[in-house]
């Protein structure tokens, strides 16, 4: 199966490099554009809405440090350069469905911890991105240090 546009959401943290490279693999695969994606969740929304303080500079610092991230990210990988970088606020399943939709894209990828027990109740990212998602989704499981 080929795809043309492929959408790879990464957290930032070090759990995202085997993300890429999976995405990257089926991009050249598939000669696909490469586009990739970090959301920012607002502080206010991690606590539930009623912050009795003023969190602006806070979410500033956050946004600028995930720019650079992304910045060091598509240096290092190259093919991402064949679509385009995405930094932006909101509910990551909200947002990365609404991209997906503007920009055409036929394969989100992310990455899956395969959760059980009490996390599993809790949901995960990639449970959530899955969930009325415009387009094919592909889980990359992420092996735990201890598996
Ligand atoms: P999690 O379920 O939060 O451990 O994250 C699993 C996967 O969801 C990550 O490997 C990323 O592919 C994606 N993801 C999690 N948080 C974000 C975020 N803020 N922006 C974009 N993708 C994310």
């Amino acid at each position: 199966m080929s795809y043309e546009h492929i959408l790879v959401a990464v957290d930032l943290t070090e759990e995202c490099d085997p993300v890429i490279k999976k995405a990257t693999q089926l991009a050249l695969n598939s000669n696909a554009k490469l586009s990739l994606v970090h959301i920012v969740e607002p502080m206010a929304m991690a606590f539930g809405g009623d912050v009795p303080m003023d969190l602006s500079q806070l979410q500033q610092q956050q946004f600028d440090q995930a720019k650079e991230k992304l910045e060091a990210l598509k240096l290092k990988y190259p093919e991402v350069k064949t679509g385009d970088s995405h930094l932006t606020y909101g509910q990551p399943r909200q947002e990365i469905h609404q991209l997906a939709k503007e920009h055409k894209v036929d394969l989100i990828v992310v990455g899956s911890h395969g959760r059980h027990g009490l996390s599993l109740l809790l949901g995960s990212t990639a449970n959530d991105v899955l969930h009325g998602a415009p387009c094919d989704v592909l889980a990359v499981r992420l092996i735990k240090r201890t598996e």
